[in-house]
């Protein structure tokens, strides 16, 4: 119920990217600050000076949202087309889409069913450093590139982190996280050797949860779920021949006194191929 609760959240915010999902005060965002992500915590000094000392007030907002993926052109998988003469709609295509569809949608606890995951899905061991309250907490975490390649792997890096059940402070956990982007937590560390300093740092966040695991058994429920008139979709990168070129890779150009034409690599293809965001829909 609470992972429905923040993904709920999260897709107000990615719409509208001005709901604080960390924060408590949205009013705080405004146009995103020009200044370089912080890779260390020593390299975040504290923003101000004049701060009051005695602020130990927690206000995360978001400050680089993941984008998700824009497709540049969208179709329609139906059910009923299946396995049809001249239709792509296969159950090899479905069994291809249902793999994508796996590393951007979670287990959504309230309906039984599946929702968008807001960002890449990747396991997350973290030990916590600090709880900022409302179940964040800042941890000191490794976590491996997502499976989509959009999130690259990182060790020994400080992050925000929802877990469904908080652990307390100094102790490890490991977990299946969606990263949510990047978020500003100001705050005040209270640990060593930072502890009493007011800072702000920006961070990688995370909120657990409940990932498709199981293929065949989730392609068979999903069928059911689309049968049924649930709306899903999933975003691919599919290889076109170039028009271009013809899918040669090059062109050609007469040359002056020379029987061979000139070959001119083609500019806006890979050796032929384009490569096109597509997002599929899929209907009954
Ligand atoms: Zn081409």
């Amino acid at each position: 119920m609470r992972l429905l609760l923040i993904l709920a959240l999260t897709a107000s915010r990615l719409s509208a990217q001005e709901t604080s999902l960390f924060g408590k005060k949205p009013s705080a965002v405004t146009a995103p600050e020009p200044a370089a992500p912080a890779t260390t915590i020593g390299a975040s000094a504290p923003a101000d000076g004049p701060d009051d000392a005695a602020d130990t007030s927690v206000v995360i907002t978001p400050f680089k949202p993941f984008a998700q993926p824009e497709a540049k052109e969208t179709r329609t998988f139906s059910l009923a087309k299946m396995n049809r003469p001249l239709a792509f709609e296969s159950t090899r295509e479905l069994q291809r889409l249902f793999s994508a569809f796996m590393l951007q949608h979670v287990t959504d606890a309230g309906s039984a069913g599946f929702a968008r995951a807001p960002g890449p899905i990747t396991t997350i061991e973290y030990v916590v450093q600090q709880d900022l309250g409302d179940g964040r907490l800042l941890v000191k975490a490794n976590w491996n590139a997502s499976a989509d390649g959009r999130l690259p792997a990182a060790s020994e890096a400080f992050a925000v982190m929802m877990p469904e059940k908080a652990p307390a402070v100094g102790e490890k956990g490991t977990a299946v996280v969606a990263n949510v982007g990047m978020v500003a937590v100001r705050f005040t560390p209270t640990f060593a050797p930072l502890a009493g300093r007011r800072l702000t740092m920006r961070r990688e966040a995370f909120i657990e949860c409940a990932p498709l695991t199981d293929g065949t058994a989730g392609l068979q429920k999903f069928v059911d779920l689309v049968r049924s008139g649930s709306e899903f979709s999933v975003f691919t990168a599919e290889k076109f021949p170039c028009k271009t070129c013809g899918g040669l890779g090059f062109t050609r150009e007469a040359q002056k006194g020379k029987l061979e034409d000139k070959r001119i690599p083609c500019t806006v293809c890979e050796q032929g191929k384009v490569t096109v965001r597509i997002e599929t829909k899929f209907t009954p």
